[in-house]
C-alpha cells in the first residue's frame, strides 16, 4: 500500500548514545509491556537460560518493568540493557525499541518524529538551524487499508499548522510574542469553526491569509507594550510559580530533574520582586543571543507534534499549547538559575531542563490537566504573553 511519510529531519540525524546518555530513558519511568510481549518472555523462558530473569524482572500486574532506584532493573551500571545483551534487540519491548521516535498515523499520511523527552533529541533544540520536514511517498509493502479518518479536517488542520509553522520560521525572536498571538488566535478561531461544524481548507487559507506581512506588523506593534511592561511580567511570574507551586504541579514538573534549586530560588526571588525583573531583562538578552532558535524551534516541534490532537479528538485541540508556554517559562526559569550562577548554561544543561520537564508533563494527562486547571483563569492572551520568557 502505497503511504506518504511526513518526517522531521531530526528523525534521520537521530542516533541513541546508549551506555554514554546523560539520562536514559530506561529510568525513572515506568516501561510499558504489552500482554503479548509478557506472553514472548514466558515463551523464551522455556528455553533461553536468561529468560526467567527477564520474567522476574516484569510486572504483570501493572503491565511494566519492575525498577530498582528508579532505574529498569534489567540497565546494567554502564547503562546497557541486558535483554540486548543476552538475547538480542528482537526481544526488546515496543516501547523500548521505538523510544523517543513517535509516528501518528492519520489515514495514509504517517507523520514522523523523535521525541524531546531524550536529551539528546532536545538538544537540536539549541542548535543553529531551523526543523526540516520532508515528505515521501512509500509502499509498505502491505495490502492493508489504512483506517479511516476525517481527511477534510486533517487536510484544514495539516494546512494551518504549514502556516503557523513558516510563520514560526519567517520571523526572528523578536517576534516571539506576535507569532503567540496569531497561534492563540488561531485556536480560537479554529474551535469556534469546528464546533459550528464550518471547518474546512477553504475556511482556514482564507483565515491565514489576514496574517500578511502588513497585518502581523500591526500585531507585533500592538503586542510589544504588552511585553515592555516588564513589572508587571515579573510579578505575572513569579504569581503562576506561587500558583503551580500551591497546586503541586510544580512538584510534578520539577520531579524528573536532579536538584534544579528551582523552588528556593522562586522564594528568594519574590522577596526582591525588582531584582527578579532585572535579572529576567539581562538573561532574556543573554538567552536570544546564545540560542536565538530555541523558542522558535520548541513551538515548531510543538505544533508538529501536537497541532493536529492524537486521533483527531477535536476536544483536546489546542489545549496544550496553554501549557507549552508554562512548560516553557518554568525551563526558561531553571535556565535563569543556573544563569545566575555561571553567568551561562550549555546546551546539555538546557537540554536536560527540556527533557525533564517533558517527560513529565506531555506524558502524564493528569499533570496536564492539572497546569491547564491552574491556567483557568489566565486565558486572555495578553496575560498569557506575560509569561513569554
Ligand atoms: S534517552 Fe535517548 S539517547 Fe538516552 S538511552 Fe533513551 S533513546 Fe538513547
Amino acid at each position: 500500500m502505497e503511504k506518504k511519510y511526513l518526517y522531521m529531519d531530526w528523525m534521520t540525524d537521530f542516533h541513541c548514545v546508549g551506555g554514554e546518555c546523560p539520562r536514559t530513558c530506561c529510568g525513572k519511568w515506568n516501561i510499558a509491556l504489552k500482554k503479548e510481549e509478557i506472553e514472548k518472555y514466558k515463551e523464551l523462558a522455556k528455553n533461553h537460560p536468561f529468560g526467567q530473569k527477564i520474567l522476574e524482572a516484569v510486572d504483570e500486574e501493572n503491565s511494566c518493568m519492575k525498577q530498582c532506584d528508579r532505574r529498569c532493573v534489567l540497565l546494567t551500571e554502564e547503562g546497557w540493557c541486558k535483554i540486548v545483551l543476552e538475547c538480542g534487540e528482537e526481544y526488546l519491548s515496543g516501547t523500548c525499541t521505538t523510544f523517543p521516535r513517535m509516528i501518528q498515523e492519520f489515514g495514509d499520511v504517517l507523520e514522523c518524529m523523535v521525541e524531546i523527552a531524550c536529551p539528546i533529541v532536545a538538544e537540536n533544540l539549541f542548535g543553529s538551524k531551523q526543523i526540516g520536514f520532508c515528505l515521501e511517498e512509500l509502499d509498505d509493502g502491505t495490502d492493508e487499508e489504512p483506517p479511516a479518518i476525517d481527511t477534510a479536517l486533517y487536510d484544514a488542520l495539516s494546512f494551518g499548522r504549514s502556516f503557523l509553522i513558516d510563520l514560526f520560521q519567517k520571523y526572528d525572536a523578536s517576534c516571539n510574542a506576535g507569532k503567540v498571538y496569531v497561534l492563540f488566535s488561531a485556536i480560537q478561531a479554529v474551535k469556534e469553526r469546528h464546533g459550528k461544524g464550518e471547518l474546512s481548507r477553504e475556511w482556514m487559507q482564507d483565515w491565514m491569509s489576514q496574517w500578511n506581512e502588513k497585518n502581523f506588523a500591526a500585531v507585533l506593534g500592538a503586542v510589544e507594550p504588552i511585553m515592555k511592561r516588564e513589572e508587571l511580567k515579573a510579578v505575572q511570574i513569579l504569581q503562576l510559580a506561587n500558583l503551580l507551586a500551591s497546586s503541586q504541579a510544580l512538584e510534578y514538573m520539577l520531579v524528573d530533574l536532579d536538584d534544579s534549586g528551582l523552588e528556593e530560588d522562586f522564594a528568594r526571588w519574590a522577596q526582591d520582586q525588582d531584582d527578579f525583573k532585572d535579572k529576567l531583562c539581562k538573561f532574556c538578552r543573554w538567552q536570544n543571543l546564545r540560542y536565538p532558535l530555541a523558542f522558535e524551534n520548541y513551538f515548531v516541534y510543538s505544533l508538529f507534534r501536537e497541532w493536529i490532537p492524537h486521533e483527531m479528538n477535536m476536544e483536546r485541540f489546542g489545549k496544550t499549547f496553554f501549557v507549552r508556554i508554562v512548560m516553557w517559562c518554568i525551563i526558561q526559569l531553571c535556565a535563569l538559575s543556573v544563569w545566575e550562577k555561571k553567568g551561562d548554561v550549555t546546551v546539555r544543561e538546557y537540554a536536560m531542563f527540556v527533557m525533564g520537564i517533558d517527560r513529565t508533563l506531555s506524558h502524564s494527562d493528569l499533570i496536564l490537566d492539572e497546569v491547564a486547571r491552574v491556567l483557568e483563569n489566565e486565558k486572555s492572551i495578553a496575560k498569557v504573553l506575560l509569561y513569554l520568557i
